[in-house]
């Protein structure tokens, strides 16, 4: 049985020291220690009659091993990415609170040690039992246990989860069938359950949303912010140059207004691309910068970097976040920065998470291009008030229920989600019953409860079964109704009584390896089913066909559960 832990004192010691990184790592865990405390404080009186198993979790963080390259490390108070380092510490923090038995590794030496691996035995395959429950990493912590573990990394790898920033789709995940369709790129096709991938936000619900937290705010705080808010103050977003390039216009337009501040990093010289009329700090620790969010009432950013952690923090400031819409959308078939990355995600604007599950007042998403739309929304800004906002899903709280339900119910191992039934329907034969039903009063179809419960989790009860559009993905369908796609759930669509449940009418019934099947092709009348429980996708549309989705309901603030999901 796990307990839960509430001081932070131990794991600041596991974390090792010597890099920056890993210095900036630390600070970040006590500077949230409190908060973190009081929220596992709260989760435990809410959890008190659940069984937590106490699981052994390996982290290695591949990125800052020297063998990757660890470019991040010497950038850090140079003005490099730091979503990262926020992200791991957070999950550091989440797992050992939690009260699980952790080890950490930043080194493949570290690693070799804790899998057990004879040193100078390169790719000695490991023996027996693996040493863990669950294995934390990256894209480059992957390949380095694929190079350290050989073969037995395939009868490992269920236990493997990969934080993973952007996301990876399953047409691009599954070796074979990205390798026919165009979707290999330098990162995907590890044969993984999709859900093992965890990112950043909720970007694509094939994956598992994993986060981080910002900070919160008790009453005095939120009182004080009122009070001290500067109705004319904007701070940009960007901290490195070239995040500032060829902006002088929007630069300009927003100093009609107001004051505005950055936090650029600079060695000598004030750098030429940001205005003299720029109040520059240089790059601040993360807790100035929280006190300087605090004062503005506008943080506006210029298009990159794409979906980081600051605008959260600002929005829970009380600032207001003005953002480009991005119209047509930046993805890896048009932007240089997603090229190659193994999503087909169309981001619509610089920090989507923003946009579509914060939205107005908090956050204004306009096009920078036009210049009378941008000053509009300026002085819109100056005319409104907004509280400091934070959703659920990034408190410490919301993390911790969260990964507390994913460790004890996500499952990759049991040969049942290795390898899900094609055919669902023998769970259901032998009832009288058709395995769908229509809710009484509704449209909406769901698992007809008195058949057989099948252990699934999310639960079969919360399956609402959909059929999208034509040329439409079941993210999007699902999204519309209000709901979201659950992958985990495909399987027990993926059979000919759900396109009798939805009224179409298959003149042929074929299964094929396509991340669009279970789909329906109106053109020829032909219902297609799903062959490699690998490729069930959410993600994924196509003019010729309209998908079966496996719909879920969610929990406010916290997406990644279904309300029947704790
Ligand atoms: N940050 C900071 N000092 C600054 C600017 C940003 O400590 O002057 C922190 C900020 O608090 C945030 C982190 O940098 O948690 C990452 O921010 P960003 O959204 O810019 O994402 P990145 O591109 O670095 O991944």
């Amino acid at each position: 049985q796990a307990v839960f832990r509430f001081d932070t004192g131990a794991l600041l010691e596991q974390v090792g020291t010597g890099k920056e990184s890993l210095n900036f790592m630390k600070r970040r865990i006590q500077r949230l220690a409190a908060q973190w405390a009081s929220a596992a404080r709260r989760l435990d009186d809410k959890l008190r009659s659940h069984r937590r198993d106490e699981k052994r979790i390996l982290v290695h963080v591949g990125f800052l091993t020297e063998e990757s390259g660890d470019v991040f490390s010497p950038k850090v108070l140079k003005g490099g990415p730091l979503g990262e380092m926020v992200q791991w510490a957070d999950i550091l923090t989440a797992l050992y609170v939690l009260g699980h038995d952790l080890k950490i590794s930043v080194s493949v030496k570290e690693l070799h040690g804790f899998l057990g691996v004879p040193p100078g035995r390169g790719s000695c395959p490991l023996t027996g039992a693996l040493p863990f429950d669950l294995i934390y990493t990256d894209y480059h912590g992957l390949q380095q246990m694929k190079q350290h573990m050989g073969l037995s990394l395939k009868k490992h790898k269920c236990h493997i989860r990969v934080i993973d920033t952007f996301g990876t789709e399953p047409a691009y995940n599954h070796e074979e069938y990205a390798t026919l369709h165009g979707y290999r790129t330098n990162w995907g096709y590890w044969n993984l359950n999709s859900q093992q991938y965890m990112t950043m936000f909720p970007h694509t619900p094939d994956n598992s949303f994993m986060g981080f937290v910002a900070e919160e705010l008790n009453e005095t705080a939120r009182l004080n912010i009122q009070k001290s808010k500067v109705n004319n103050m904007a701070v940009v977003y960007g901290k490195e140059v070239s995040m500032w390039k060829g902006k002088e216009t929007f630069l300009s337009i927003l100093h009609r207004h107001m004051e505005i501040h950055g936090t650029v990093y600079y060695e000598t010289q004030r750098p030429p691309e940001v205005p003299a009329f720029v109040k520059n700090h240089g790059l601040l620790p993360q807790q100035e910068l929280q006190q300087l969010l605090r004062k503005a009432k506008l943080f506006i950013g210029f298009g990159f970097p794409y979906e980081g952690p600051a605008p959260l923090e600002a929005i829970a400031n009380g600032c207001i976040f003005l953002q480009p819409r991005f119209s047509p959308p930046h993805s890896s078939l048009n932007h240089e920065f997603f090229r190659g990355k193994p999503t087909s995600r169309e981001v619509s604007s610089q920090h989507p998470y923003a946009e579509q599950y914060i939205g107005r007042p908090h956050v204004i998403t306009v096009d920078f291009n036009n210049s009378e739309e941008f000053d509009a929304a300026i002085r819109d800004i100056m005319k409104i008030n907004v509280e400091p906002f934070l959703p659920y899903e990034y408190t410490c709280e919301g993390m911790l229920e969260r990964v507390h339900a994913y460790i004890q119910n996500q499952d990759f191992c049991s040969p049942e989600a290795r390898f899900p039934p094609v055919n669902a329907s023998r769970i259901w034969q032998g009832s009288p019953l058709a395995p769908f039903m229509l809710l009484p009063n509704s449209s909406v179809l769901t698992w007809a409860s008195n058949i057989t419960s099948h252990a699934s989790w999310p639960p079969l009860g919360a399956l609402q079964l959909l059929a999208s559009l034509q040329g439409e993905s079941c993210v999007k369908a699902c999204q519309d109704a209000g709901l979201i796609c659950e992958p985990a759930l495909y399987r027990f669509i993926n059979i000919k009584e759900a396109f009798n449940a939805l009224d179409f009418q298959c003149a042929g019934l074929e299964s094929e390896m396509n991340h669009l099947f279970p789909a329906f092709s109106a053109e020829h009348a032909e219902c297609g089913l799903q062959q490699d429980p690998l490729l069930f996708s959410c993600a994924g549309a196509s003019i010729k066909y309209q998908r079966l989705c496996p719909c879920r309901d969610y929990r406010d603030g916290q997406v990644a559960l279904c309300r029947d999901c704790l």
